[in-house]
């Protein structure tokens, strides 16, 4: 077995570089070294430690533009092949597909970091190898968002670094004015969809019901961090502040975390969770095929009957979430509600749950549940006209219009009071200023 060198060596120990041909697998080949995608640390020390510490590796890692690399023969021209790693794909079965020799596995597979850095393949992952005549000359991994493994052919072994690309965050405030979507609104104002998303799934979704109330000329704003890779946009990061007017009314929302990590979420300027003790739906409906109504005419007997729930119209199959923590109190056939599942949640409160095709894994009487999680899926059990999941929300055994009951608040404990105001006033100020200018960028950190 060769020896590897973990340091690194001497630039000229490494193969002549030339621009080579590429072979397409199952991505575009990119043209690897050419991008200047080479970096090799400064040559080695005597002491070689049996650990890589990343970060100083990084650190003494410095680029080496094409032009210095030497410029001698070459036996074979190396070609640059870019791998995207498919699902059940093993480093083994690409270097087989590459023709490249198993033996280099197995020895790249010594050096312990690497051998972390290589064995974990998720699809959608990209390696760039190249080789010249089956030998391995360069293998470049992305190991994260920030990190890249590097491992190029040195005299005994191979050169291993791990470069370090951080990320620039970058702190910006957007306005947003509904005309015909919320979407389309986010998009205008230069939002990603995963900054909307948030807004109304994990910041507003409690209060606005955004499947019925948003309206046109609805507007929103918000502060968040865009995220930035040597200069380039990468994704939008967390959403620090939001305001949300809809229908003339305003919510406005902050993030906080707490020094120690006890405390996160999103909370009211005041210091109210925005996350309620309920759900407001419990399942991602299409529409409400029947509301609250004490003076209904029943859809099968014709009779005036009470509608003592909501009805919310989705596919057979949809998922059906604990509305807020508990205790499953039932869960089984139950007349005219099919297959039914009722929650306890305590202080009075029980939840139902109708019509359920079939049960989740865990529902089953006596058994706790945590809000949001799985406890059945829509369908149409008992006496119903079509998949639908009839819920009711029950108080000391008074059935509430779940639509519109207020729903119990969650609170900053009061000794994060005066840490939450001081983070919330900075944030609010700043969301305040964008408020009052479209688009702006506010500060860099
Ligand atoms: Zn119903």
């Amino acid at each position: 077995m060769t020896a590897i060198d973990y340091r690194g060596a001497p630039v000229a120990a490494s193969r002549p570089v030339a621009a080579g041909r590429r072979r397409l697998l199952t991505a575009s080949a990119l043209p690897l070294i050419a991008a200047g995608a080479f970096y090799l640390v400064s040559p080695p020390a005597l002491d070689t430690p049996s650990v890589i510490d990343l970060t100083q590796v990084a650190a003494r890692a410095a680029p080496i533009a094409p032009a210095m690399l030497p410029t001698a023969q070459q036996e074979a021209t190396p070609e640059n092949v870019e791998v995207t790693v498919q699902r059940n794909d093993t480093l083994d079965r690409i270097f087989r597909s590459v023709g490249i020799d198993n033996a280099t596995l197995a020895e790249l597979r010594t050096v312990p970091d690497v051998r972390k850095a290589i064995d974990i393949l998720r699809p959608g992952d990209i390696i760039t190898l190249t080789h010249a005549d089956g030998v391995l000359q360069t293998l470049n991994r992305r190991i994260s968002e920030t990190l890249t493994l590097s491992v190029s052919r040195a005299t005994d072994g191979f050169a291993v670094n791990f470069i370090e690309n951080p990320l620039e965050v970058e702190v910006t405030g957007a306005r947003a004015r509904i005309e015909s979507s919320l979407f389309e609104a986010g998009r205008d104002a230069g939002m990603s969809a995963q900054t909307v998303m948030v807004l109304a799934n994990e910041i507003f979704g409690w209060d606005i019901d955004f499947a019925l109330d948003i309206r046109e000329g609805d507007e929103f704003s918000a502060l968040y961090q865009r995220k930035f890779q040597d200069g380039e946009y990468v994704s939008d990061g967390r959403v620090l502040a939001a305001e949300f007017v809809n229908q003339g009314r305003t919510h406005r929302a902050v993030w906080f975390e707490s020094a120690d990590g006890a405390v996160r979420g999103y909370f009211t300027p005041e210091g109210k969770g925005m996350r309620k003790a309920f759900l407001r739906a419990p399942l991602d409906f299409t529409r409400i095929s029947s509301k609250f109504n004490p003076t209904r005419r029943h859809p099968i007997s014709g009779k005036v009957r009470a509608h003592r729930g909501i009805d919310y119209a989705a596919p057979t199959g949809t998922p059906i979430w604990a509305a807020g923590d508990g205790r499953i109190e039932f869960a089984g056939r139950k007349g005219g509600y099919g297959n039914t599942v009722i929650i306890d949640h305590g202080r009075g409160i029980t939840t139902l749950y109708a019509h359920m095709s079939r049960f989740g894994k865990g529902s089953r009487g006596g058994r706790q549940v945590r809000q949001g999680e799985l406890i059945g899926y829509v369908g149409s059990t008992g006496a119903s006209t079509g998949p639908h999941l009839h819920y009711e929300y029950r108080v000391k055994g008074v059935h509430k219009n779940p639509a519109s009951i207020p729903l119990p608040n969650t609170e900053i404990p009061t000794r994060y009071a005066t840490e939450f105001r001081s983070q919330a006033e900075v944030m609010l100020a700043q969301l305040r200023l964008t408020n009052g200018q479209p688009s702006q960028q506010l500060a860099s950190r």
